[in-house]
């Protein structure tokens, strides 16, 4: 049952990380109006299973006053409403009270934070470090998130041979992170990913809608676009087993987009995730209302 929706308040970012899978940056288009938050929360309400809303991006702090008004407007419809941030508002102890103080005031429940070396290098007081403190101070629940670059995990038992390489970091090799760290990590052959190791395509818990409607359940697998046609009637009549991407990573895995899509895939890849994003790749001027919108893919 769906209870989640996660607003990409915008794509921009005043980072730009190696590992970010939905090419945000300082350029990056699409930020949605209160308008279009306030319409998506109303259809939120119709469907009557949403519970939760989360305001992320990009980096969402940089639209302050918007996600002031949507964590407001949330919190009057009985959502329970979070952040997720870089915390790179944070730039002094003080001052980070003064940024939180109105999200305490309104009662949001979870403030996640970015705080690892992908977004902060080697820094040892970073400004996601001050903004989790200052949470804590204010009685805001906080949780840390915490990714590193990708590498190939040491066994504990150094005689290992057997099986796929692990690789270390929590980084799912997609978007940016392709480019950026696929060449160095050991592959394996496309025929090995049978299954979606994630996400719960078939019954989506959570949706990221963002600026242009789009209604992601993996970032640039779209459900439906809400600008076309209601959330409300997208998430009830929603079939995984119709869907052109999900149907098939559903039925045999990313490797079954290569097979159902007859795609000439010649390399090897990392991880699943790799793979599907290649094969998705591949596919999106044929499906392009469902692989969406292009920027996502770098494009
Ligand atoms: S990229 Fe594909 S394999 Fe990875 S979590 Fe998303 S749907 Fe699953």
């Amino acid at each position: 049952m769906l209870n989640g929706i996660h607003f990409l308040l915008s794509y921009a970012c005043n980072m730009e990380c190696d590992h970010c899978f939905l090419f945000s940056g300082p350029y990056a288009k699409g930020t949605m109006t209160i308008e279009q938050i306030k319409s998506i929360l109303k259809e939120a309400k119709e469907l009557g299973t949403i519970d939760n809303v989360y305001f992320e991006g990009g980096e969402p702090f940089l639209f302050y006053p918007v996600m002031i008004e949507a964590i407001k407007l949330s919190k009057e419809m009985g959502f329970n409403a979070g952040i997720v941030s870089n915390g790179y508002w944070a730039t002094d102890p003080d001052d980070a009270m003064v940024w939180l103080t109105p999200l305490s005031d309104l009662g949001i429940s979870d403030l996640s934070v970015s705080n690892d070396s992908l977004h902060y290098g080697d820094s040892k007081e970073t400004p996601a470090e001050i903004a989790l403190i200052a949470a804590e101070k204010l009685n805001i629940p906080t949780y840390s998130l915490c990714k590193e670059k990708p590498e190939i995990k040491e066994h504990e038992d150094k005689d290992h041979k057997k099986g796929a390489p692990e690789i270390s970091g929590g980084i799912k090799i997609r978007g940016r992170a392709v480019e950026k760290f696929a060449a160095d990590l050991p592959k394996r052959s496309w025929e090995e990913f049978n299954e979606c190791p994630y996400e719960e395509l078939e019954n989506p818990k959570r949706v990221h809608v963002d600026a242009y409607g789009n209604l992601h359940m993996c970032q640039g697998i779209s459900m439906g676009n809400c600008s076309k046609t209601p959330f409300s009637k997208i998430a009830k009549e929603y079939n995984a087993t119709k869907h052109p991407i999900a149907g098939p990573i559903l039925s045999g895995g990313p490797a079954e987009l290569v097979r159902k899509y007859d795609l000439k895939i010649e390399n090897e890849f990392v991880d699943a995730c790799h793979l599907c994003y290649t094969a998705r790749t591949a596919l999106l001027d044929r499906f392009d209302e469902f692989l969406a919108p292009k920027q996502v893919y770098g494009l």
